[in-house]
């Protein structure tokens, strides 16, 4: 099947990101939020992204228009009707997905793959939500979307071959690397690194260390790139707390009990950079 319309729901971060991708790699992409304002923001993101390219000499400003005139928005979902496949990227949250599904099963013509960018949530609780569970899967983006090459790509039960090949081969036309998981809580790359990023915030709860030195431990000691509370704050505490609560659900292991100082944060709304404050202050 020729992917020719791509759709994304969910203009935020990860989104944006998606659909940036899908444009450069030349496909037409439709970009769905709940109001204009957030459609906006999410273009606007992209633009100054491409622009940073252009400063860089990686990308020509030929190329950059013509990115930016593959990407149309809207706030109506049935207009995805017209997409070959979707990929949604709205908040984590389970109620959200499943009705975003059942909309999409409704408007969205019999060929169409429903692809989730969900961080933990199974893509078989979201499947059955469809009449379409052999075409429902999981397309998992790294943050920030242009510049990580891996996209973790997870069957349920039910995702047929032929919908698992055909994202493979789309994650190869944006450029990425694919790696395929099975449909277990968190998958591979959540079931790892979320863990590792809620110890790190026990370690601050329990002040074992202040937050610097907690990221400068894990920065230098273990190479990363980025500090576990630094990349917390990048990802989002919110989503980082969803995902550790479906861990927990999942396995009903307490190894896996989001730490109190998490979920404090969150309640109070610094939800990391987005909110321009988290473990760190932006
Ligand atoms: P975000 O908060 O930046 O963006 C979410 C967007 O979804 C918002 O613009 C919101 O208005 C929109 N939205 C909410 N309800 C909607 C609906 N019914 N229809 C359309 N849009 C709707 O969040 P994000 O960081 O981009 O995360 C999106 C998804 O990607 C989540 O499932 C998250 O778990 C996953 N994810 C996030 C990261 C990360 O590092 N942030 C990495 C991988 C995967």
């Amino acid at each position: 099947m020729e992917i020719k319309k791509f759709g994304v729901i969910g203009a935020g971060q990860m989104g944006g990101g998606i659909a940036q991708v899908a444009a450069a790699s030349g496909l037409a992409v439709l970009m769905s939020d709940i109001k204009e304002e957030f459609t906006q923001k999410g273009l606007a993101a992209i633009e100054k992204n491409l622009g940073r390219s252009v400063e860089k000499g990686k990308l020509g400003e030929a190329d950059r228009d013509a990115i930016l005139g593959r990407i149309s928005t809207t706030t109506n979902l049935a207009d995805m009707a017209g997409v070959d496949y979707v990929v949604e990227a709205a908040v984590e949250r389970e109620d959200l997905k499943f009705k975003i599904f059942r909309d999409l099963d409704a408007f969205c013509p019999p060929h169409t793959i429903l692809a989730t960018n969900t961080s933990s949530i199974p893509i078989g609780r979201i499947a059955a939500q469809t009449k379409r569970p052999e075409k429902v899967i999981g397309m998992h983006f790294m943050n920030p979307v242009p510049l990580m090459k891996l996209v973790e790509v997870i069957k349920g039960l039910a995702t047929s071959q032929e919908t698992f090949d055909i994202t493979w081969e789309l994650c190869r036309k944006f450029a990425k690397t694919p790696a395929e998981a099975n449909d277990y809580p968190g998958f591979i790359a959540n079931r790892i690194l979320m863990p590792m990023i809620n110890e790190a915030i026990f370690c601050l709860y329990q002040s074992v260390g202040k937050a610097e030195d907690i990221d400068t431990v894990m920065k230098l000691g273990m190479n990363h790139p980025m500090g576990p509370l630094a990349l917390a704050d990048l990802i989002g505490l919110d989503t980082c707390l969803a995902i550790m609560e479906t861990l927990y659900d999942g396995f009903k292991d307490s190894k896996y009990r989001p730490c109190p100082l998490l979920r404090k944060y969150v309640e109070v709304g610094w939800l990391g950079r987005k909110t321009g404050r988290g473990f760190y202050q932006y």
